[in-house]
């Protein structure tokens, strides 16, 4: 087993992993960009490097700079989390040749996956159903045009090697295809330094469900059952859960079988996920393969009772997996809120700031993956995520109780987060349903929108709504920061709130 590992990542994911190395007896060695001088994973580290100035393109993502970090600290091994250079092949094979060990898969894989044009060419050799598209790469208007005379519109032109919901175009109507392609290929050119786009059919009203999976080098290959992540704003997940509401076991096995003949075609060791959309009749698709630790991993770790990056770390060191297929449990249902430093009430800008007071949720089946404390200033340069929220219950019902309870003991002031959004979420009909589909928070946030007619439409509207606003404000019958009615009920829960306010002040 390996003595030390060098994290090449911050935030949340890098205590994430210093904590399993802890565990196992390892020794963390962190890096740090000017920007994160005071963050968290650097006080819970036993060494610290730093790798330069805050831009994510001057520290984080220098390969030479990590590798020799890593070679001067005396680290055998390097993770590096997710994002950043998690995915980057040239970066695994650097790594390698150094004569160290990147704890993930190898660089063939990474690269066959990360092509999402060959890595779909992949699964259907291997059988797998996918999302009807292009075989290859489109650049003009008349091949479009043939699809859409094939599938009907809408069409989804996407990035060949896209990620994070870059590079993605819906596309409705003839009359915008030179527009979308133009604008989809220069996003991608601009993120993946290439402009090479495909044609998806867009799927109506589709459900996004993954299959974790973990493969040695020993050849076994295993899955970890479901994760639902449906719940999603601008193609990206905000909320996620294990198991599927809508999977039982037939599909389960189904889709994990699916899942594992896409590792094994794909020469896949470490842990990865493999996504799928499912259509309203259960079917499912193939949709790409994620060569690394995901965010949402932890509700997977809560109800298999498996921690994923512990496996990373020994499946790296060549160990065999604990586990056979039959092995594999399920137990209860986990859910996860992504909690990001953004202003939903300001179409979720970024709000970047000194974090005041900060008290984190716990009690019975709550997990909280955070990279943040009170007193700390959250960076303009990175990825607003500053922690995970995930609860535990011995079904969807009690993890979901769980969550709403956590959600309220969450106490995080000075920046704007998603905290309340959540709780907006996990009140739903819809979501306590589990009908929903990909669009949930579009429609549902529309919806609500619209249906407000308290909304102002005339500027005369809002300057007698601020003058109402300013005078009650003035006279102390609103406070502004208070809007949960229940805090308000009650002065006991929010007095201690408001003391620690005032002491920030
Ligand atoms: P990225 O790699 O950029 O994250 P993905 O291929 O993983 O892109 O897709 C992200 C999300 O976009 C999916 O979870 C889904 O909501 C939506 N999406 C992708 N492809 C399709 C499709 N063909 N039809 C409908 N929705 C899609």
């Amino acid at each position: 087993m390996f003595e030390k590992i060098l994290i090449a990542n911050r935030g949340e994911i890098a205590v994430r992993v210093i904590r399993a190395c802890r565990e196992m007896g390892i020794i963390p060695v962190a890096v740090f960009s000017e920007a994160d001088r005071k963050s968290l994973h650097l006080r819970l580290a036993e060494e610290a490097y730093p790798i330069g100035p805050p831009p994510s393109s001057s520290s984080y993502l220098v390969m030479e700079k990590l590798v020799q970090v890593a070679k001067k600290s005396g680290a055998e091994a390097i993770h590096p989390g997710y994002g950043f250079l998690a995915e980057n092949a040239n970066f695994a094979e650097m790594v390698e040749s150094e004569g160290l060990t990147f704890i993930g898969p190898p660089p063939e894989a990474i690269r066959l996956l990360g092509d999402k044009l060959k890595a779909r060419q992949t699964m259907v050799e291997a059988g797998l159903p996918i999302v009807p598209g292009t075989p290859g790469g489109v650049s003009s208007t008349k091949e479009v045009k043939s699809f859409i005379d094939q599938f009907g519109l809408p069409v989804l032109i996407k990035a060949a090697y896209g990620g994070g919901g870059k590079g993605m175009r819906i596309l409705k109507e003839e009359g915008q295809i030179e527009s979308s392609l133009r604008d989809a290929s220069s996003e991608s050119e601009a993120h993946f330094g290439d402009g090479t786009v495909y044609l998806e059919k867009y799927l109506q009203r589709p459900r996004h469900i993954e299959i974790q999976i973990l493969a040695d080098k020993h050849g076994n290959v295993i899955y970890l059952g479901e994760r639902e992540c449906s719940i999603q704003r601008r193609h990206q997940k905000v909320i996620e859960e294990s198991p599927s509401p809508i999977v039982d076991a037939k599909m389960r096995r189904a889709m994990g079988e699916s899942a594992v003949e896409a590792a094994r075609a794909a020469g896949y060791v470490n842990a990865g996920t493999v996504e799928f959309l499912v259509d309203k009749d259960k079917k499912f698709y193939f949709l790409e393969v994620n060569t690394r630790l995901q965010v949402e991993h932890p509700v997977t770790e809560m109800v298999t009772g498996l921690d994923l990056v512990k496996q990373q770390i020994k499946i790296a060191a060549g160990e065999k997996l604990p586990y056979s297929q039959k092995g594999i449990k399920l137990n209860g249902a986990a859910i996860e809120c992504r909690i990001y430093a953004e202003d939903p009430q300001n179409d979720f800008l970024p709000s970047t700031g000194v974090i005041r007071s900060y008290r984190e949720p716990s009690g019975p089946g709550v997990r909280v993956d955070s990279g943040v404390y009170g007193g700390f200033e959250v960076p303009v340069y990175y990825d607003p995520l500053i922690s995970k929220l995930i609860t535990w219950g011995t079904d969807r019902q009690e993890a979901i109780a769980r969550m709403r309870r956590a959600l309220e003991e969450y106490v995080i002031t000075g920046i704007a987060t998603t905290v309340a959004f959540h709780r907006q979420v996990l009140d739903h009909p819809e979501f306590l349903s589990g009908e929903f589909s990909t669009h949930f928070i579009d429609e549902q946030y529309r919806a609500s929108a619209g249906a407000n007619d308290g909304f102002p439409r005339s500027l005369k509207e809002i300057a007698a709504l601020a003058a109402v606003w300013h005078d009650l404000t003035n006279r102390g019958k609103i406070k502004i920061g208070m809007t949960d009615r229940r805090l308000k009920e009650n002065p006991w829960k929010t007095f201690g709130r408001r003391e620690a306010i005032r002491q920030f002040k």
